[in-house]
């Protein structure tokens, strides 16, 4: 408990920023001014109605001011990133791994929401956070640097590729550019390897998933969502999957 609770505390302010750049980073609008606002009333938010969690709690989702409500997206967010950050201090120690864990899966949360909201995946969490990723590894964390580097290429090479096969085939746009750049960050936190089972699961759960709703009427397939969840899959369990593999292909004795 000594280092979850404090990783948990600043994971809900993290979340708290992450509700910032979920609202203001597809709109291109700056994420430091103004202050945070009503969006229905325009009001200035106090900092004492602006604790993550509590203050929606609190008001019971509704503005100070003009009583309207606030969506319960916010403290959604915040909660889910507390786990988030908490739970990589239980699950790794306090350490590189966590904070790595941690910074990966708070990414990946923000284009999950983002990319199901308004099919696009901004560049702050594709390119900034290929930029975090190869730091984090540089700084001996996970998966290495080179791996990192190797990780980055091969994500993005392979996506531009399905990317341009598949408008060569369907002769329409089959991947978003933000699927790509995703995919090579993607790579500089989980390596190659990662790549492959995270393109395999998000291909795997966006069929089990989407097909079925989308049989009724046509729509977008926001696949970041579904290549989120199996990059955070793949960081977690990648290398106990890739062990059973292994033995798999050795076959039984
Ligand atoms: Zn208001």
């Amino acid at each position: 408990m000594f280092e979850v609770l404090p990783a948990a505390l600043l994971g809900s302010v993290i979340g708290s920023f992450l509700n910032v750049l979920i609202v203001r980073l597809p709109r291109d609008q700056s994420i430091v001014s103004p202050r945070s606002r009503c969006p229905k009333c325009g009001r200035s938010i106090a900092w004492y109605d602006n604790i993550p969690i509590l203050s929606w709690l609190l008001l019971r989702g509704r503005c100070r001011h003009c009583g309207q409500s606030i969506s319960v997206q916010y403290p959604l967010v915040e909660g889910a990133v507390a786990l988030l950050w908490g739970g990589a201090a239980w699950y790794y120690g306090a350490g590189l791994t966590a904070l790595t864990a941690a910074i990966f899966g708070t990414l990946l949360l923000g284009i999950a929401v983002t990319d199901a909201r308004h099919y696009l995946i901004p560049d702050e969490y594709t390119w900034g956070g290929l930029v975090l990723g190869l730091a984090l590894a540089w700084r001996n964390g996970l998966p290495g640097f080179w791996q990192a580097i190797l990780g980055a290429g091969v994500g993005f090479g392979l996506l531009y590729f399905i990317a341009w096969a598949g408008e060569r085939v369907f002769k329409e746009e089959a991947m978003g550019g933000g699927d790509i750049k995703m995919m090579a960050m993607v790579g500089s936190y989980i390596g190659w390897q990662g790549v492959l089972l995270t393109l395999f699961g998000g291909a795997l759960l966006g069929t089990l998933v989407f097909v079925p709703l989308s049989l009724k009427r046509r729509r977008l397939v926001p696949f970041g969502v579904f290549l989120a969840a199996a990059a955070a899959f793949s960081f977690v369990w990648k290398d106990a999957l890739l062990g059973w593999y292994a033995g798999f292909l050795s076959g039984p004795r």
